[in-house]
């Protein structure tokens, strides 16, 4: 299988989760960057899909309906990406409603830990930068905590505060691993293991997370992203290859001024991979 093809991006997020442009921007974006098939994939919610679509058909560009769902696996938040899900799928929708359900008190208790680090405030601050509070998280808390001058950018932020293992993140218990692969399949979507490469698990931890994913039906994997490095992209591809695995490649874009890669932006697979979207052109 041939691994160059239409120009790919199928991983970002829009205001309905933690991006910053609307749905049907974002949709003009990757097309103005030359984008041939696109997805949306917010956090925990599909409710931009329909918005997406319809923009992305009035441009003539191939749209795929995404979802990225938050998973724990091992103690560790794990992203899961849906590709081809129908969003209205009631098994769907009601998994990704119970994993919103606890984003508002573990936001609460974030902004308790700030305040107690001499930045009040931060919960009340946060708010208006996520369009539905249902979805609030660290991403919102980073816009905040910037332009409230605590930090010089969004990277301090994580570095500092609210990274993984940093003092201010509060870590959620999200869906499970079963639960997210689950319900993307009812949906009739494809799984795929966002960003693999950023994931602070043990070899036998991801090893782990592979066979239970490729047991469950999981499909793919993320092997050019925005959060890989080149040698990353060689890595997993490798990786790609030798578990039998499609791949995929995604921007993970969420603004023009906090996003390192743009929509489309992104190099095509590494040869000898067999692309997640292989059978949809
Ligand atoms: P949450 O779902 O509230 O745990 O927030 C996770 C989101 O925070 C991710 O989807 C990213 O958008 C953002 N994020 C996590 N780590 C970093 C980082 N080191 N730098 C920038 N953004 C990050
Ligand atoms: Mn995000
Ligand atoms: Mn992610
Ligand atoms: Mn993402």
């Amino acid at each position: 299988m041939m691994s160059s093809g239409p120009k790919c991006d199928l991983h970002c997020h829009s205001s309905v989760s933690d991006g910053v442009l609307a749905p049907r921007d974002l949709a003009r974006r990757a097309h103005a960057n030359g984008v041939q098939l696109w997805a949306l994939t917010d956090h925990d919610e599909t409710a931009g899909l329909e918005e997406a679509a319809r923009e992305a058909a009035a441009l003539g560009m191939r749209f795929v309906p995404g979802v990225e769902i938050s998973v724990t696996w091992c103690g560790t938040t794990v992203h899961i990406v849906g590709l081809g899900v129908d969003g209205g799928h009631p098994q769907l929708r009601e998994g990704l409603r119970e994993v919103r359900a606890g984003r508002v008190r573990r936001a609460r208790a974030m902004g308790e830990r700030l305040a107690e680090r001499g930045m009040p405030g931060a919960f009340e601050g946060a708010l208006p930068y996520a369009r539905n509070p249902e979805l609030i998280g660290r991403t919102h808390f980073a816009r905040f905590l910037v332009q409230a001058g605590h930090c010089a950018d969004m990277q301090a932020v994580f570095h500092r505060y609210l990274g993984d293992d940093k003092p201010c993140h509060v870590p959620a218990r999200w869906a499970t691993l079963d639960q997210a692969v689950g319900w993307i399949l009812a949906a009739g979507g494809r799984a795929v293991i966002a960003h693999p490469g950023r994931y602070r698990l043990t070899p036998v931890q991801f090893d782990a997370l592979l066979d239970r994913f490729v047991e469950l039906g999981g499909a793919g994997i993320e092997v050019v992203t925005g959060s890989h490095t080149p040698d990353q992209y060689r890595v997993y591809a490798e990786l790609a290859r030798r578990r039998g695995l499609l791949a995929s490649c995604g921007s993970d874009f969420h603004s023009p001024d906090e996003s390192r890669v743009d929509l489309g932006g992104l190099p095509p697979l590494p040869p000898r991979l067999t692309p997640v979207w292989h059978d949809w052109l």
